[in-house]
This record gives C-alpha cells, structure tokens and sequence, in this order.
C-alpha cells in the first residue's frame, strides 16, 4: 500500500492567510502544510481519508487519476469542504462513494444540499453514494477492510481508519480502551499533533508520543499540525527515532 500524504497542517494551513510567524514564512518545502488528508493506493485500489478545502490542489499536485471512495473521519470543514471538487472524478467514473458516521453524512447534506438532491438536479453536480460507517463493523474497501476506530476530538466524536497494519488517526483528544486494542501490530500509525502547548480537543507532542509510546507501532507519523509548533527540521530533531512528522507529498510504502 502506498501512503500519500496531501496534507498535513491544522485547519487554517501553513502559510496561515495573513501572518508574519517565521514559520509561515520559511522557506523549506516542508513548512508549507495544506489542510490534512491521505491517499491510499494498492492493486488498482485508490481512497483518501477527508476531503478538505485543499482537495483540487491535492489532486493535482499528486497526479491521482480516480478515487473508490473516500473515508470521512468528521464533519469539520478542514475535513470536508472540498466535496464539490469530486466532479472531476465523477465525469470519468461516475457516483463516488463516501464513508462516514450518519451525524456526518446528515451534516454534508445541509451543507452541500445539492449534491444529494434527487429532483430537479443541476447537471454537472457531484454526485455520491452513501455508506454508513458504524463503530465495530468494518467495511470492505476494495480488496481490503477498514476497521473503524472511535475516537473524541473534545466531545465530537471522530472516526480513524485501519487499514491492514496502517492506521490514521486524526483530531484526537481521547480514545477509549476499548479502541486501543484494534490498534495493535501496526507497522504505521498517523496521528495529530498540534503543538507543544496543550490544546483542549487535540493532542499536543506530549499526549501524542505518550500515545504512540502505548500503541508501539513499528513507526508514526505525526500530522494535523500548527505553524506555532516551530520549523519541520527543529521539530523532528526532537523526535523518538521511529517517530517522524510528516509533511506533504511525502510518500510511504508498507
Ligand atoms: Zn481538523
């Protein structure tokens, strides 16, 4: 399986619209983080996980030529609101299915109303099929299963994705026991880390190295990441050494 990473930065992305932060300012190519996704491809099998605001640019930046589906972890628009960018894909292969908890498919509904509307559609609008995720039953996806795994951004719950001995966590604050024992005999783990300061619904370096120090995957990854968490080359001097942020374009194989 090949782990595309399209985006690794927070909700605003790195450079934020506006600032003078260092950061925002650098010149490594590793600064620059677009609102987080991931491509997933193996066999002729190709899903992402969100589908955020930077979805176009994503796509065109990667080359990725069709999609089976796409994994939504929660409704938030740094996750979400590139939906009407499908068409594309949808041109070419027609309806695309979406993954995602029913509160989630309920919330693309108000707010891309006519990409479900069955009567009177406008022709060219995106158009998918809906498949409900439940905690606890996993789905195929192509040739593969997703394992669903239940998490809680502050008191929103958020759905990861485990995928052989892949699995993607994003927006993380907490996790229950229960969830942790599906996280077992990974080779990789994503999960965010916001910064070093605290942060009430997301893990900060700290709670996310505590995390992986308990899950114990062969290697993680860190993403969802904040401009004020310092420069790419700073950070990963800091790191455990099975740890790695991670930044966009940046492919994997496991
Ligand atoms: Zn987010």
């Amino acid at each position: 399986m090949k782990i595309y990473f399209l985006g690794t930065g927070t909700s605003q992305g790195i450079p934020v619209i506006g600032s003078n932060h260092p950061v925002c300012k650098s010149l490594d190519i590793r600064d620059k983080r677009l609102r987080v996704s991931v491509w997933l491809s193996w066999d002729e099998f190709s899903f992402v996980i969100d589908c955020g605001p930077d979805f176009r640019q994503q796509m065109l930046v990667s080359n990725c030529q069709s999609i089976d589906g796409i994994l939504y972890t929660h409704e938030h628009s740094d996750h979400t609101a590139g939906l009407d960018d499908i068409r594309p894909f949808n041109f070419r292969q027609g309806e695309i299915p979406i993954y995602a908890h029913q509160r989630v498919i309920e919330n693309l509904k108000r707010r891309f109303d006519y990409v479900f509307q069955t009567e009177n559609r406008y022709p060219g609008s995106p158009s998918v099929t809906c498949r409900e995720v439940v905690n606890n039953f996993p789905f195929p996806v192509g040739n593969k299963v997703a394992i669903p795994i239940n998490v809680y951004h502050g008191s929103l719950q958020v759905f990861g994705y485990r995928i052989d001995d892949f699995a993607y966590l994003t927006d993380v604050k907490t996790i229950e026991d229960s969830e942790i024992n599906k996280l077992k005999g990974l080779k990789v783990l994503v999960v965010n880390a916001l910064r070093e300061e605290p942060h009430k619904t997301h893990f900060n370096l700290e709670e996310a190295l505590q995390f992986i120090a308990l899950i114990q995957p062969e290697k993680a990854y860190l993403t969802h990441i904040s401009h004020v968490f310092g420069f790419h080359d700073d950070i990963q001097k800091q790191l455990p050494e099975n740890v790695f942020l991670a930044y966009d374009n940046l492919e994997i194989n496991i």
